[in-house]
């Protein structure tokens, strides 16, 4: 029963392939009439498992998984990867926050500088932000024209396919959060010593053009959501909710891919007496 549920958690924020995002149409409110308590509870054995199923992904040592996070600010993505990736071995799991681009990856083509980053065998990567930018800040901005960001679908689709096929599982997570709740966090960021750092003026800027942001994201994950990298929309205004959703997809994912621990070097037996034999 409780498996079940669980695995309607991952289907019931999938976005199907073609499928046509009305982000007005996807409550970031949802918590699937689940309280804190359970949320919290699931989350724990979920964290649980991911670390197991990590230990195994690891010691096979053949296939990846790469995690999107994209959101508005203060939606959460720091929080996602510092509590769904708490039980995992810190030697098998990777993140990268990608910035403003430098001149140096200004200098080549939109996916240099994240292709260099893609999991290797073995690991977890987890991009907080990432080649979506390109098609989001960058539209909305105008910092390139649209000729330019109106071909990047494709090239996502075609970057994510060649990924895939070379044995990376994809999750994109988009954080759903409403805008009186990321006012909330905004304010709360600015009041508290601890969070203030992490705020900066162009946050603003972003929350203004709010609007222009939503239909940006709404044809990414539109267009990008397949079969091989499939977009999931987060309800985020709960952060327990929002918790126990991305780590049960991770779950989910990771238990599909079923790694197996690779075949002995030597049997035991043999091997003690090799030892046997030293001493
Ligand atoms: P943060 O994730 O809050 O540390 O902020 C990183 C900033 O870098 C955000 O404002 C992003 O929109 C921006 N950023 C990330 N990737 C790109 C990109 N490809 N082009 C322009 N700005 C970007
Ligand atoms: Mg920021």
């Amino acid at each position: 029963m409780c498996y079940r549920v669980a695995m309607d958690v991952t289907k019931q924020f999938r976005v199907k392939p073609g499928e046509r995002v009305r982000l007005s149409d996807w409550d970031p409110g949802e918590t699937l009439g689940m309280d804190r308590e359970e949320c919290e509870r699931r989350l724990a054995e979920n964290t649980e498992a991911i670390g197991r199923l990590q230990h195994r992904l690891y010691a096979e040592h053949k296939r990846s998984v790469l995690v999107v996070l994209q959101a508005m600010d203060a939606a959460g993505k720091d929080s996602t990867v510092r509590h769904v990736l708490r039980d995992v071995n810190p030697q098998g799991v990777l993140v990268t926050s990608f910035k403003r681009p430098t001149s140096n990856e200004l200098a080549h083509d939109f996916l240099w500088r994240i292709h260099r980053r893609t999991p290797r065998r073995g690991h977890i990567r987890v991009f907080n932000r990432s080649h979506y930018e390109d098609v989001l800040v960058v539209r909305v901005e105008s910092l390139v024209p649209k000729e330019v960001w109106s071909r990047r679908y494709d090239a996502i689709n075609d970057f994510e396919r060649n990924l895939c096929e070379s044995g990376t599982e994809i999750v994109k997570i988009y954080l759903n959060i409403s805008p009186e709740r990321q006012r909330e966090k905004l304010v709360r960021r600015l009041t508290d010593p601890d969070r203030a750092w992490k705020f900066e003026p162009a946050d603003f800027e972003t929350r203004k053009k709010w609007a222009h942001y939503m239909e940006a994201y709404e044809d990414a994950i539109s267009r990008c959501s397949t079969d091989n990298a499939p977009w999931f929309i987060v309800p985020t205004n709960r952060k327990w909710f929002r918790l126990f959703t991305i780590s049960q997809i991770l779950r989910d994912t990771l238990e599909r891919m079923d790694p197996q621990l690779p075949p002995l070097k030597i049997e035991p037996e043999a091997a003690m007496r090799l030892l046997d034999g030293i001493d």
